[in-house]
């Protein structure tokens, strides 16, 4: 027996496999491993015991219903509780649970987006259980992973393209680890993911005070602070105890989910803050991450916080990105990113890293599209977070690696230098083989490449499909050519063709500053794009290249991936639209109304001033009485320049016209109005102003 095993400490909700190996028979038990392991259909029966005994376990835990626990493109997570109980005849209720309730379900699909796929008289949609994602408790409910598709089998959700592209991967990286042997007798290959989760804490009284934090999740004005980020204080600083108390919990919460969150950490913004899990196979992965953003927000409330996760919730400071650590591992354990210590003869290595270069270079578009939303426009080219341009940083050692087998030359062995402290008595320790580049949308690092771009609201669901599937391609590729060459000639096959992908691909590698505008004008001439907006960036889904790219792989249906181009768009505008009559309503009925009762407060002592005797001077207020009008009359203009631009908003037949319309006309008028009201943020009297300002919401948690 392990000690301190975490589920014994903390109590499990988790029907892990410890779990079903206790009380599954052994028979079934094995029948479950091997249909999952193998991608077989499980048997009806095997499914019975499993929905048997899992319903035993829930009971105990004091679980009185079920629900089939889904992600549908909402962006959160969906479910429809069912309570265990069962009429069985003679007026006799007991708590049952079959296997059938196991396997499937019937939620009504028609009020899910779909992207035209499925119009809404054809309600009928399907959920099915996913046994490769373990089941656990939450409120009282047993939720069941699953997938969710329409009757005709059409996707409707994150989950299946996942699942169809861990498989694509697996059967193109078993080629290639085939082609070199095979020395561990591997037989399927996973991907795996830790997404490092940012988000912000602040009080939750002053949240609710914010009518934008509470209907968009970000703050739609707000002047910049005196105090922002610029004395970087924060980024791992002492965590103040309220926020400690609130990480306790939120471990001890997670842990009991079996989401083993590791690290947590202060971030570069005021009151942002982090947690890194440990990683785990990439559909687990996903499924965690998105009960850690549920169990962020339900524990935050509990200590009377508020936890954002929007990518941007204060302008002028960091937003939020969730790091998609990604890495390839056989069922043996061997990870095939995993450069060891002499590269250069590492011929496996040297094909995948290739095959990822080359993918990422192709279809930077695909990438740069998926990890697209309104939240992350905001942050994509700001100053903190990787640029809109799609690049790849390999470190040091690596780039010299490239360089060298684009040359045509031969590499020695890495060696790993030692730290050198200047202090005798601190341990000898040997340093990483790459340095830090916190600017790179997608670094390497050490065994795994960190995909930065991804938004702290986002599903990981998209971005490792995305990669999976673009992964799959590449090595089919390699793989059509090496294995038709004969075994002698392996390595001079591996290495010609090596050096022509570097050759031809070379130009997404930069291990430089990914923030300076020097970057911009360099990736421009090396022909990489550079799609800065949602509406610029979603139209990728449909290039011809890409729908080919999903439909060979069997990723999606051309139809799948152009509807969540539509439905990507559609939230697009829907965002954009919602963020704007926030705005409008938050001028006409707050921030005007409260400028005016300032300015009449200030004009009546003017007045008083001038009742007393000319001669007692009054010029600031008078100033001050100018600026304000002028201020408020403009802002007004704005807002009805805002509600016009929003009004002229049509329903088109083609959505990219829609986009770019909000992206154009509706976008530039918020930026606008926005910029006025901060402004007289700025000259209005703090106990006028309507709601807590950017000081009072960032140093809110003590
Ligand atoms: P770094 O210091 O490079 O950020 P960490 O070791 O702190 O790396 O890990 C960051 C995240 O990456 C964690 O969530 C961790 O579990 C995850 N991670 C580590 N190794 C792998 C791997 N091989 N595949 C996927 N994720 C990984
Ligand atoms: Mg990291």
């Amino acid at each position: 027996m392990a000690m301190n095993n975490i589920p014994e400490i903390f109590g499990s909700l988790v029907f892990s496999d410890d779990v079903m190996h206790e009380r599954l028979p052994n028979q079934t038990y094995r029948a479950l491993k091997e249909a999952t392991a193998n991608n077989q259909p499980l048997d009806p029966d095997i499914a019975q015991q499993v929905a048997s005994a899992m319903k035993t376990w829930a009971v105990e835990k004091g679980a009185t219903h079920y629900t089939h626990w889904f992600q549908p493109m909402t962006g959160v997570t969906a479910e429809k509780h069912d309570s265990f109980i069962t009429p069985v005849g003679d007026g006799k209720i007991i708590m049952d649970f079959s296997g059938k309730e196991l396997i499937r379900s019937e939620p009504d699909a028609s009020s899910f987006p779909s992207g035209g796929i499925r119009s809404t008289f054809e309600a009928r949609g399907y959920t099915a259980w996913d046994p490769t994602s373990p089941a656990f408790i939450k409120d009282d409910t047993l939720c069941i992973p699953s997938i969710f598709c329409s009757y005709g089998g059409q996707v409707l959700d994150k989950k299946t393209p996942l699942l169809r592209s861990i498989q694509a991967m697996d059967k193109q990286a078993m080629r290639i680890v085939n082609i070199f042997g095979n020395p561990t007798n591997a037989k399927h290959c996973h991907s795996s993911v830790g997404g490092e989760q940012e988000y912000f804490l602040i009080d939750r009284d002053l949240f609710n005070e914010r009518e934008d934090l509470v209907t968009t999740g970000r703050t739609l004005f707000g002047a910049k602070p005196p105090k922002g980020q610029e004395m970087e204080d924060h980024y791992f600083g002492t965590i103040k105890p309220s926020v400690k108390a609130f990480m306790a919990d939120l471990d001890v919460e997670l842990w009991k989910l079996g989401v083993y969150s590791k690290t947590e950490h202060n971030e570069v913004a005021p009151s942002q803050h982090e947690m890194a899990p440990i990683y785990t196979e990439t559909n687990v992965g996903t499924d965690q991450n998105q009960l850690t953003m549920e169990i962020m927000k339900s524990v935050a409330k509990k200590h009377n916080l508020a936890c954002l996760i929007h990518e941007k919730p204060f302008a002028g400071i960091n937003g939020s990105g969730k790091h998609n650590n990604w890495s390839i591992t056989t069922d043996t354990g061997i990870n095939l990113f995993k450069p060891g210590k002499d590269p250069y003869n590492n011929l496996q290595f040297l094909v995948m890293l290739a095959a990822v270069v080359k993918g990422v270079d192709e279809y930077q578009d695909l990438l740069r599209a998926c990890v697209a939303s309104p939240g992350n426009d905001h942050r994509l080219g700001a100053d903190e977070a990787p640029p809109a341009i799609v690049s790849i940083y390999l470190g040091d050692d690596l780039l010299a690696l490239e360089n060298a087998i684009e040359a045509g030359e031969a590499m020695e062995a890495i060696k790993a230098s030692e730290m050198k402290s200047g202090v005798k008595f601190i341990p000898k320790f040997k340093k990483d083989n790459t340095d830090r580049n916190r600017t790179s949308p997608f670094a390497f690092t050490g065994n795994k490449f960190e995909f930065r771009m991804v938004g702290s609201s986002a599903s990981l669901a998209g971005p490792n499909t995305m990669l999976n599937t673009i992964l799959a391609e590449e090595l089919e590729g390699f793989a059509d050519i090496l294995e038709a060459v004969p075994e002698d000639e392996l390595e001079e096959h591996v290495r010609a063709l090596v050096q022509k992908t570097f050759k031809e691909h070379s130009r997404i590698i930069f291990n430089g500053n990914n923030y300076s505008d020097e970057w911009v004008v360099e990736a421009e001439r090396r022909g990489l794009e550079n799609l800065r907006t949602c509406a610029d960036a979603f139209p990728a889904y449909i290039r011809e290249k890409n729908l080919a790219l999903v439909e060979k792989h069997k990723i999606y249906t051309r139809e799948e991936l152009t509807s969540r181009y539509e439905i990507s768009m559609d939230t697009y505008c829907k965002t954009l639209h919602i963020e704007a009559l926030t705005m409008a309503d938050m001028v006409k009925k707050s921030i005007y109304p409260s400028v005016l009762a300032y300015m009449t407060t200030v004009a009546d002592s003017i007045r008083l001033k001038e009742a007393i005797s000319d001669s007692v001077p009054h010029e600031s207020e008078s100033e001050l009485l100018g600026s304000l009008a002028a201020l408020s009359d403009s802002l007004m203009k704005k807002c009805k320049a805002l509600e016009a631009a929003l009004s002229s908003a049509e329903k088109s037949e083609d959505i990219k016209v829609e986009a770019d319309y909000y992206r154009d006309n509706v976008f530039p008028a918020m930026q606008e109005m926005r910029a006025v009201a901060d402004e007289l943020e700025t000259i209005t009297a703090k106990d006028y102003w309507p709601f807590p300002t950017y000081t009072d919401l960032i140093y809110s948690v003590n």
